[in-house]
Order: C-alpha cells, then sequence, then structure tokens
C-alpha cells in the first residue's frame, strides 16, 4: 500500500500533452511537488487516479490528472 500524491500546481504547456494537467506522485519521487493533495493508501497508481480523477470532479476542477512519467509511468497517458 502506498500513498499517492497530486500535484497542486499544473505542469508547464510545454512539458504536456493536456491542457490543466496536473500529475500524481509517489512518495520518492524525484519530482516531488511542493505543493499537493494527498491520496491513499492504495494498492495499486490505477486505484490512486482513479481516486484523485474523482476528487478532481467533485471539487469541480477542470484538471486533466496523469501519472508522473518518472515514478508513475504505467499511468502516464503521455507516453501513449
Ligand atoms: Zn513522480
Amino acid at each position: 500500500m502506498e500513498f499517492y500524491f497530486l500535484n497542486s500546481n499544473e505542469q508547464p504547456p510545454e512539458s504536456s500533452t493536456h491542457k490543466h494537467e496536473h500529475e500524481l506522485h509517489r512518495v520518492d519521487c524525484p519530482f516531488f511537488p511542493d505543493e499537493s493533495e494527498k491520496f491513499g493508501p492504495y494498492k495499486t497508481s490505477q486505484e490512486a487516479l482513479l481516486a484523485a480523477r474523482i476528487w478532481t470532479s467533485m471539487k469541480g476542477y477542470d484538471w486533466f490528472v496523469d501519472g508522473c512519467a518518472e515514478c508513475c509511468p504505467e499511468i502516464d497517458s503521455d507516453k501513449q
């Protein structure tokens, strides 16, 4: 089980393929965000991604939640 952290600040446009992209990180990521929302603990990053997307929509934010290429490549849609 692990905690996941959603960056409160959006990715700069040149490093993202979606508008208002916010990335999800693991606690040991070298690109760990300064400000973040904590989710978890979850067994998989897929569960964390889903929870973060539900939280985002409940908040009414127009964020696109994506995985970090460094620590959560299995849920990073920019890689596809
Ligand atoms: Zn990361």
